[in-house]
């Protein structure tokens, strides 16, 4: 890969470990969950908690939404940053959230533990630069039409600012597929695996934007040697302000994350123990 050299894995193929406080992703298998907008404390606090029961580590909460309409919810912004962090405290769980706009990036990571770069803005360098300036960590997604490679390139952004924290997530890219929202590519996971040493979790939500096809890319993720799942959880997905036909009830969520537990336990005996 031409003018990588940060991301790239080393002779000694050692893969780097995101620690957030404590939850060590690309360590055993981390599942961050969580609805797509936060709306209010109550649905954020009740979501949060039944996460955890569930065996999520990380909670997920988007404050400032890149919607496709402007007349869309854009999502709270800082109240809902002060929502999130409160339910990160409620429930023990470290939190991520996106930052879109570069000038958010000191106060976002002031409320949030992990700072998500969307799809939308994979390659906005600028703002790749201020989160590279960040001690906190990134969670890295695949622009919707960008290749392997320029994905990587971003990463690169980001470890040549000074953070060695990224995490890489594969969302899904634009085909002509209409069936489902995106054309989820999982063999971007052992692509990141056999030349980068960072951390590769996968999307299942966004990838497919259907709650029957979740279960399924969830547990194919693990099988591809996936570090964890990014994956939207609503207490009442039909009254949900944004991505109300792809959020998991926590009941759903709960049956699927046994499923991920076992699997997750298969492969490790597949793979003779090694990560
Ligand atoms: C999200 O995770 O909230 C989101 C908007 O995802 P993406 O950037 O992958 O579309
Ligand atoms: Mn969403």
């Amino acid at each position: 890969m031409k003018n990588v050299k940060l991301a790239l894995l080393g002779p000694e193929r050692k893969r780097s470990v995101v620690d957030v406080k404590g939850v060590r992703i690309g360590e055993g298998f981390t599942v961050m969950a969580g609805p797509c907008s936060i709306e209010s404390e109550e649905q954020l606090v009740k979501t949060a908690m039944a996460v955890k029961r569930a065996g999520a580590t990380i909670l997920r909460g988007g404050a400032y939404k890149p919607r496709t309409s402007p007349y869309a919810f854009q999502g709270m912004g800082l109240e809902g940053l002060k929502i999130l962090e409160k339910a990160g405290k409620a429930s023990g769980l470290p939190t991520v959230t996106e930052v879109i706009d570069p000038r958010d990036v000191v106060w976002v990571a002031e409320y949030a533990d992990i700072l998500q770069i969307g799809a939308r803005n994979m390659q906005n360098f600028s703002l790749l630069r201020e989160v590279g300036k960040s001690n906190k960590p990134v969670l890295l997604k695949r622009g919707m039409y960008s290749t392997f490679e320029e994905w990587i390139n971003c990463a690169e952004y980001v470890l040549a600012e000074g953070n060695p924290n990224v995490i890489l997530c594969e969302r899904g890219i634009r085909t002509f597929e209409t069936y489902t929202r995106n054309t989820l590519d999982l063999s971007m996971v052992p692509a990141a695996r056999e030349t980068t040493h960072l951390p590769i979790i996968v999307d299942p939500s966004h990838g497919t934007g259907k709650l029957s096809l979740i279960e399924s890319m969830s547990l194919a993720s693990v099988a591809a040697g996936a570090d964890g799942l990014e994956i939207e959880v609503h207490c009442d997905p039909d009254s949900a302000l944004s991505d109300k036909d792809q959020q998991l009830r926590p009941a759903q969520f709960e049956a699927l994350m046994e499923k991920i537990r076992k699997l997750a336990a298969f492969m490790d005996g597949v793979n003779g123990g090694t990560p």
